[in-house]
């Protein structure tokens, strides 16, 4: 028998669990029931303990460290003493992403009937957490709601029924929630409000196609938070969709007020209001004044395509040179090349043709948006960060690269 070969291959940690939490409490109950039984006769408890305990040392001595765990777990009785070690130890698998084994545990609280009513909620606090762990929102939900009518965890409830209804996008369940969040925790939430109007507002216009019933929750998501720069920018687009150009326009001056660098978001709606008005000037004014207010290139663009309309291609490359010098951009020099390369001699055309190509793969593979907070990159623009989870922190990447 060589029993060091048989330790070697269990993970550290479960080693950990075992030698250090696992084997002293198991030891301990085991010297103190051994302790009683001495003054009285062996019980068959005891019996059945040190049948258990042999049984968890064989799985260990056997590599089979699951199973050894779950001996051991199952021998620690519960009582009062032995439950926040039931509960850290769920937590350790949990963090560990054995949920399944922390599922087990929890509820193996839960279901003891000596349980006082304080730590069964704080197994059930628990078992919430690992439903999360798990996906199983429905069953964490349930939890959560039957929680957050306790005084002591209505708190930490509510956090998480914000997040399951983020996850389940059921906006209406966030708001009431984020709603009852805000007063509980004194902390302002009207930026995740917002965007959850504007999350609703989204389904009406794009999905149902129903642009009059959208712009009731732009209108909710803007009297809770004025600034909210989506709201406007859906209201915008709400307007252009029934055809109301000039209020189009409107929202979209009001863009440029609360954030400008959302402008790209909604450039070609802008430039094609003016189209539909038939006021090519007034379109030129607007970029003009965005990009005097620090618009990117996008925005640069679009204006000196407006000057390539009027003046001509030499003017546009005069007028694209100039902003380069003073805000170089990938983007503006793309342009550049392209204006070029429409009038350049024929023996300059294959090297200015390279230049493009390897200018255009330079941008291909660039991220176009950037979470502020966690500095997550993506080529799509997420309202809400994948990463942070944080609302409206995702923008367009700004500088030479970017905007
Ligand atoms: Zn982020």
């Amino acid at each position: 028998m060589n029993i060091n070969k048989g330790f070697l291959p269990i993970r550290m940690y479960e080693l950990f669990i075992i030698v250090v939490i696992l084997l002293p409490i198991a030891w301990t109950l085991g010297y103190f029931n051994g302790r009683k039984a001495a003054k009285r006769k062996v019980s068959d408890n005891q019996v059945g303990f040190s049948k258990k305990y042999f049984v968890g040392l064989n799985y260990l001595l056997n590599e089979e460290s699951d199973k050894a765990i779950d001996t051991f777990v199952s021998m620690l009785e519960v009582d009062s003493e032995t439950v926040e070690t039931h509960l850290a130890l769920g937590n350790l698998f949990r963090r560990r992403g054995e949920v399944d084994r922390a599922i087990r545990i929890h509820q193996n609280l839960i279901a003891r009937p000596s349980l006082t009513s304080a730590h069964r909620k704080m197994s059930l606090l628990e078992l919430g957490y690992d439903y999360m762990a798990a996906g199983l929102l429905d069953r964490a939900e349930n939890i959560f709601r039957e929680l957050v009518r306790e005084q002591a965890h209505k708190t930490a409830s509510l956090k998480q029924l914000l997040q399951i209804y983020q996850q389940m996008k059921d906006w209406e369940s966030a708001i009431q929630v984020a709603e009852k969040l805000q007063v509980d925790a004194s902390g302002s939430l009207k930026t995740e409000i917002a965007h959850f109007y504007c999350e609703m507002a989204e389904n009406r216009l794009y999905i149902e196609k129903q642009p009059k019933e959208a712009q009731q929750f732009i209108k909710k998501a803007l009297n809770v938070d004025a600034y909210c720069a989506r709201a406007t920018l859906i209201s915008g687009d709400i307007e252009y969709s029934l055809g109301r150009y000039k209020h189009a326009v409107k929202a979209y001056r009001e863009l440029v007020k609360q954030d400008i660098e959302l402008l790209p978001e909604a450039i070609e709606k802008i430039k094609s209001s003016f189209y539909q008005l038939n006021d090519k000037k007034g379109l030129a004014v607007f970029l003009q004044n965005a990009i005097e207010q620090g618009a990117g290139v996008s925005c640069i663009l679009s204006y000196a395509e407006e000057v390539r309309h009027v003046k001509g291609d030499r003017a546009a490359g005069e007028y694209i040179a100039y902003q380069m010098s003073q805000h170089p951009s990938v983007k503006g020099l793309l342009k550049l090349i392209e204006l070029h390369l429409k009038h350049a001699s024929e023996s300059a055309q294959p090297s200015l043709k390279m230049l493009q190509d390897v200018v255009s793969k330079l941008l291909e593979n660039k991220p176009i948006y950037h979470c502020g907070q966690c500095g997550f990159d993506s080529k799509t623009l997420f309202w809400q960060c994948p990463g942070c989870k944080s609302w409206g922190s995702v923008k367009p990447i700004q500088g030479i690269e970017g905007e």
